[in-house]
Parts: structure tokens; C-alpha cells; sequence
């Protein structure tokens, strides 16, 4: 059939088809170029007809070789056999329940979501689930005794799972819960955004789905949204390859690239990330004008020890601080000199964040209390900066 070509062709028809379609020279690209079409051509009805069935590409939302180098590279870092991605970070979590949901071959009856579980999935659970008969039970993921006595209370589908929760970084044992949910027959999907698969990788410790937030950690520069779901076992790569292709929640291609570009740097980012944040970390705690600091690398943390036994090398690059009572929360922040006030983290900037403010705005005060989320606590994303310049700023706001 080729070249689908033709100089006996009108001018006008000539520069609609010419220079497309042109089959490679040899010589490949490094990096993946940027496939932006949404449509692919087949020389033969047979080819055609195998990308329709699933091996080739035949259309945008069914797949794109950009999405696939990018997927790869995710599995790659979670050490996973294939990956899907999504538009956010929100889509990958919706797509995993779904897809956890269809390998069970049984509706969603019954899901276990942690207490502290991140603001938009608290809302995803209450609005996108339980409407249609999901029951949500939540639980203190680092209480293992709790997660047991609603096993043995309940029929559960799914034990969904943060590491590193928001914002007082909670750890949770994710070894013991994995065992847990696979001796019940239940599936786990782990949002491992926070930590990232630096500090952990679930799926080597028995997850089934670990989703990101991709616009985090993974792409690193806050200049693209994406999500990506990791599965464990192949065979679940359908349930994803499903969604994304009949509900739409696909990642465009120039997203893929650019995040496919950030993984490449993310050890190096995350590393920095991680030496900075016990370094200051510990700095802060020492200082007077700071009442507490919510690091798991830290003794005084409720989940140090779990993080030493569980967690590798690192503790992640994320911690929380409380300013003393004396301290304006309001003259901290304006004093500020460097770090951003911004509501998003695992970006190359060093970031603060007011849970009270931002995360957990909708929450009464009492129910952040009970939370254990003061109005003096600050939240910090440790960029990749000099870390004696992210101290020199605190010090400079905190004096
Ligand atoms: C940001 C974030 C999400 C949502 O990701 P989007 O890319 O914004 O959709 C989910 N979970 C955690 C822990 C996050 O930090």
C-alpha cells in the first residue's frame, strides 16, 4: 500500500500528506520523541487489526509510544511488570480501585482507607464510591490490632494504604498489611507519592496497585500533572488498560515526556531531598522558637521505630514542624526569604505548606485537633537547594 503518495496530486492535496508517514532511516532518537498524534496507519488490514486487538497503536486513547517509554520507566522504579498512565494523580487512584475492583472479578462491597487519608480521596471515597453502595471503613493503618479487628468484622475488597502520610508522616508497616490483605483476599493499592520508591517500593513487599501523584516527586520541576498506576502482577495491567481506554483518563504525551525526563534525575533529586530533610529536620528541633517536629527519621517521632525496621536507608524528604506558641505564624512566613508557600510538594524548591490553611481546610478546628493538626503547624517539601541555605532561611524567619 505505501507510500500513499502521489506528485500527480492538486498542490493543496500534496502538502496534506507530504513528509508524513515516512518510514525511519536508521539511526534512534536517544530520548523518546514527543508522539503527539492521536491516530496511527497500518500498510495492511492485518496489522490494523492486531493494533485494534490490543498490539499496536491504533488510536490515542488506547496508546501512545511516549505514555509506554514513560510507563516503563515507572514500572522500572517500582519495580512492578507494567504500569498505565493517568492525567493526575487522582485519576491513578480512581483507575486502581476500579481495576482492583475487576481482578477481584466482584463489585467494590467494602474498602479500609486510612484516617489520615489524603483530602481529595476522602472525597473521592465519599462522593465517587459509597453513593454506589461502597461501604468505607477507616482505620489507624499503624495500628495493626485495629486493621485486624475490622478484618474479622468485615468482608473487605480493598485495604488502600498512604506511606508517609499527610502531614504528621505516619509509617505504616506496609510488609504486615500486604500479608494481611492477601490472607483475607483482599487487594491493596497504595498511594506512595510521599514516600516515593526511594524510601519504599510496596509492590516488593506484596501490594497489588501503587499509585503516584506524578506531578510530584516523579516529574520534580511543577511544570506538568500526570499519575501512573505500578501493578504487581501483569495480569492486572488490563483492568488499567480498560479505563484509561473507555473512561478517558489517559495522559497526554507531552506530559509523559516531560515526567519521563524527571524519573531520569528522580534517585538524584530524592536523595539530596532525603540527606537535607534529617539535616534540617534535626536543626529545627533544636531550635527554641519551634515547639515540635514530625519527622519518622527523628527518635522523637510515634513511628520511629517502625521506620528503622521497615523503611530502607532514607525516611523521606518530607517533615512537619509546630512554631512555638510565642512565634506569629502570620511574621514566620512573611520573613520567609527563599522557601515558597505553595500548596504542592516534591518539587526541586524547598516548600512550606499550612495544613490549616490549605490540606485541611475543609476540617472543623476540633477535628483537626483531633488529628493532631495545631494552627502553628508547617509543613515542609525539602527541595534540592544547599541545605545550610534552607536553614539559613528558617533561621532567618524564626529569629
Ligand atoms: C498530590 C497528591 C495526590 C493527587 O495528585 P494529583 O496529581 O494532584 O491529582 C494524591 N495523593 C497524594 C499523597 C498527593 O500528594
Amino acid at each position: 500500500m505505501p507510500p500513499k503518495f502521489s506528485t500527480t496530486w492538486d498542490y493543496s492535496t500534496q502538502l496534506v500528506h507530504a513528509g508524513e508517514r515516512l518510514s525511519h532511516p536508521p539511526g534512534r532518537p536517544t530520548t523518546t520523541p514527543l508522539y503527539s498524534s492521536s491516530t496511527y496507519y497500518h500498510d495492511t488490514l492485518d496489522s490494523f487489526n492486531d493494533a485494534l486487538g490490543g498490539h499496536g497503536y491504533a488510536y490515542g486513547r488506547n496508546g501512545n509510544p511516549t505514555n509506554v517509554a514513560y510507563e516503563q520507566a515507572c514500572a522500572t522504579a517500582e519495580g512492578g511488570t507494567a504500569a498505565m498512565s493517568t492525567a493526575s494523580g487522582m485519576a491513578a487512584i480512581y483507575s486502581a480501585l476500579l481495576a482492583a475492583g475487576r481482578t477481584l472479578g466482584r463489585p467494590l462491597h467494602t474498602i479500609i482507607a486510612p484516617r489520615d487519608v489524603y483530602g481529595a480521596t476522602t472525597v473521592m471515597l465519599r462522593d465517587f464510591f459509597a453513593p454506589y453502595g461502597v461501604t468505607i471503613l477507616t482505620c489507624d493503618m499503624t495500628d495493626l490490632h485495629a486493621l485486624d479487628a475490622l478484618l474479622a468484622a468485615h468482608k473487605v475488597d480493598v485495604i488502600y494504604i498512604e506511606q508517609l502520610s499527610n502531614p504528621l508522616f505516619r509509617v505504616v508497616d506496609m510488609a504486615a498489611i500486604c500479608a494481611r490483605a492477601q490472607a483475607h483476599g483482599a487487594r491493596t493499592v497504595v498511594d506512595n507519592t510521599i514516600a516515593t520508591p526511594l524510601v519504599q517500593k510496596p509492590l516488593l513487599l506484596g501490594a497489588d496497585f501503587v499509585c503516584h501523584s506524578a506531578t510530584k516527586y516523579f516529574a520534580g520541576h511543577g511544570d506538568v500533572s500526570g499519575g501512573v498506576v505500578v501493578v504487581r502482577e501483569h495480569s492486572s495491567y488490563a483492568a488499567l488498560a480498560h479505563n484509561n481506554a473507555t473512561v478517558g483518563m489517559v495522559l497526554g504525551p507531552y506530559e509523559a515526556q516531560q515526567i519521563l525526563r524527571g524519573i531520569k534525575t528522580m534517585p538524584l533529586r530524592v536523595e539530596r531531598q532525603n540527606a537535607s530533610a534529617i539535616v534540617v529536620a534535626e536543626w529545627l528541633e533544636a531550635h527554641k522558637n519551634v515547639a515540635r517536629v514530625y519527622y519518622p527519621g527523628l527518635p522523637s517521632h510515634p513511628d520511629y521505630a517502625t521506620a528503622k525496621r521497615t523503611l530502607g536507608a532514607r525516611m523521606g524528604a518530607m517533615f512537619a514542624f509546630e512554631l512555638a506558641e510565642s512565634v506569629s505564624l502570620e511574621r514566620f512566613i512573611d520573613r520567609l526569604q527563599m522557601i515558597l508557600m505553595v500548596s504542592t510538594l516534591g518539587d526541586i524548591y524547598t516548600m512550606i505548606s499550612i495544613p490549616a490553611l490549605a490540606s485541611h481546610r475543609g476540617l472543623t478546628p476540633q477535628e483537626r485537633a483531633v488529628r493532631g493538626i495545631s494552627d502553628q503547624l508547617i509543613r515542609v517539601s525539602i527541595g534540592i537547594e544547599a541545605a545550610d541555605d534552607i536553614i539559613a532561611d528558617f533561621d532567618h524567619a524564626l529569629a
